[in-house]
C-alpha cells in the first residue's frame, strides 16, 4: 500500500495526518455501484462516516444519495451538490432549527424516530405551508451481532419506534395533514459482518410493510439502513462483499411493484480509503512494557478508545528499509518482532491504540500507519488538549 515514493513523501510532511488512498475509494464506489444497480437499489452515503470534502465530492460524482444525521449535514450535502431529492435525514433528536432547515431544503425524506417527532414535523411543516415526506424508523428488535456499543436495533436502544408503538404512529399519521407517509426505515447497527443478520431483518421488514398496508398506508420506500462491516484485520484486501450483501435483500425482501429499496452505507464505502500516518516521538522501555509514544492519539482517531475497536498498526519506515514495502506484512520474512503498547500523547490512560502490538524494533522518527481509518476517523477528531486540527493528504496530489 505504501511504496518507497510515498514513504519518502511522508518523511517530508508534518505528522499526524490522514492519508487518503483515492484509488481505493474509487474502486470501492465502483463495486458498490455495480452490485446495487444490478437490482435497481438506491444507495445513500451515510456522510457522518467521513465528510472530508474530497471524499464527499467523489461519492457525489458517483451518483450516490446522502444520508444525514444533523441539519449541518443536510446543508453540507446540498452545498456539495448532492441532489435534494436524494437527501434523507435521520436522528433521534432533530431540533426545530434542523427540521426547519430540512423543510426549506425540500429533502426527499425525514426518517422519523418517535410519535412526538411526527407531531413536531407536522406542525413546523404546516407553518411553512409544506408537506413533509416521512418514513418511520422502526426498531425491529434484531440483534446485529456486533459490538454492543454500536448496536442500535434492540428494544434497549434509544433509536426508532418500537413495534408496540406502531398503532399510535398510524393513528397519529391520520391526524397529521402536513405529513406524507413514504415508507419504513431501519438501521440496526454498524460493523455487521454476519449477513444472516440482514436476512432476519428482511423478514421483519416484510412483516412491517404488510402491517402498514393493512392500516391503509401504501409503502413506497423500504429503507434498510446501513451497517455493512469491513475487514479491519486485512487492510489490503479492501472491498466489502457488496454482491453478497445486496443479494440477501434481493432474495429475502418482499419487494412489490413500484416500490423502491434504499440503503444507507457509511463504513463499507469509506473505511478502507484512509490510514492515519503518525511518527514515533519516544520509545519507552519499561520493566513490564515497552511503549511507543506516537504524535497521534485519541484526538485524531478515537475508535479504539471509544469502542475497543481494532486497527492494524504498521511501522512503514522499517518495512521500506527491509525492501519489502508494498507487500503484505504477513509475507515479510520473520524478523525480530518486539511487543509494544502503542499509545498517544494525550493526558488520559485510555489514550492507547492497542496493547502488545508486534512490530520490528522501532525508533524515534519512524512512521507508523494505522490502517483502515477512513470511517469514523477524521470526523471524530477533537481539539482536546488544544491539539492542532489533524491534516489530510491525498494520494493524487
Ligand atoms: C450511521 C448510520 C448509517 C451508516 O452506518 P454504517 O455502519 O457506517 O454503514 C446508516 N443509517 C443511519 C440512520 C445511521 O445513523
Amino acid at each position: 500500500m505504501f511504496n518507497a515514493n510515498t514513504i519518502t513523501r511522508f518523511q517530508q510532511l508534518e505528522t499526524p495526518f490522514y492519508y487518503y488512498h483515492l484509488d481505493v475509494l474509487r474502486r470501492t464506489l465502483e463495486a458498490c455501484k455495480a452490485a446495487s444497480s444490478k437490482y435497481g437499489f438506491h444507495v445513500h452515503y451515510a456522510m457522518k462516516a467521513n465528510f472530508n470534502p474530497k471524499v464527499l465530492e467523489m461519492i457525489k460524482d458517483y451518483g450516490f444519495g446522502a444520508d444525514c444525521v444533523s441539519g449541518n449535514e443536510v446543508k453540507a450535502a446540498i452545498d456539495c451538490g448532492f441532489g435534494r431529492e436524494n437527501v434523507v435525514f435521520a436522528g433521534v433528536g432533530k431540533s426545530d432549527k434542523e427540521i426547519n432547515l430540512a423543510l426549506d431544503a425540500d429533502i426527499f425524506c425525514f426518517n422519523v424516530e418517535s410519535v412526538q417527532e411526527l407531531l413536531v414535523i407536522d406542525e413546523l411543516a404546516r407553518a411553512k405551508n409544506k408537506i413533509a415526506k416521512i418514513a418511520i424508523r422502526i426498531n425491529p428488535n434484531v440483534d446485529a451481532n456486533t459490538h454492543h456499543f454500536i448496536t442500535t436495533g434492540l428494544d434497549e436502544n434509544k433509536f426508532g419506534v418500537n413495534i408496540w408503538q406502531l398503532q399510535d404512529v398510524a393513528d397519529t399519521l391520520r391526524r397529521c395533514p402536513n405529513l406524507e407517509f413514504l415508507g419504513i426505515h431501519f438501521h440496526i447497527g454498524s460493523q455487521i459482518t454476519d449477513l444472516e443478520v440482514y436476512r432476519t431483518l428482511c423478514t421483519r421488514i416484510n412483516e412491517m410493510q404488510d402491517w402498514f398496508e393493512g392500516q391503509g398506508f401504501p409503502v413506497k420506500v423500504l429503507n434498510t439502513g446501513g451497517g455493512l462491516g469491513i475487514n479491519y484485520y486485512n487492510p489490503d484486501n479492501d472491498i466489502s462483499d457488496f454482491e453478497g450483501y445486496f443479494n440477501v435483500f434481493k432474495q429475502f425482501l418482499n419487494v412489490k411493484p413500484g416500490q423502491e429499496v434504499h440503503f444507507e452505507l457509511g463504513r463499507a464505502l469509506v473505511g478502507h480509503c484512509a490510514s492515519l500516518i503518525s511518527r514515533v516521538l519516544y520509545v519507552k522501555n519499561g520493566q513490564k512494557k515497552n511503549f511507543l509514544v506516537l504524535d497521534a492519539g485519541m484526538t485524531e482517531l478515537i475508535r479504539p478508545m471509544l469502542y475497543q475497536a481494532y486497527h492494524r498498526i504498521e511501522n512503514i519506515s522499517r518495512k521500506s528499509e527491509l525492501g519489502v514495502s508494498g507487500s503484505k506484512i504477513d509475507e515479510q520474512p520473520t524478523q525480530d518482532l518486539l511487543k509494544y503498547d502503542v499509545v498517544g500523547p494525550i493526558c488520559e490512560s485510555t489514550d492507547c491504540f492497542q496493547k502488545d502490538v508486534e512490530l520490528p524494533e522501532s525508533f524515534r522518527g519512524d512512521l507508523i500507519a494505522i490502517r483502515t481509518a477512513g470511517a469514523y476517523g477524521e470526523v471524530m477528531a477533537s481539539s482536546y488538549n488544544l491539539r492542532d486540527r489533524v491534516g489530510s493528504v491525498y494520494s493524487e496530489d
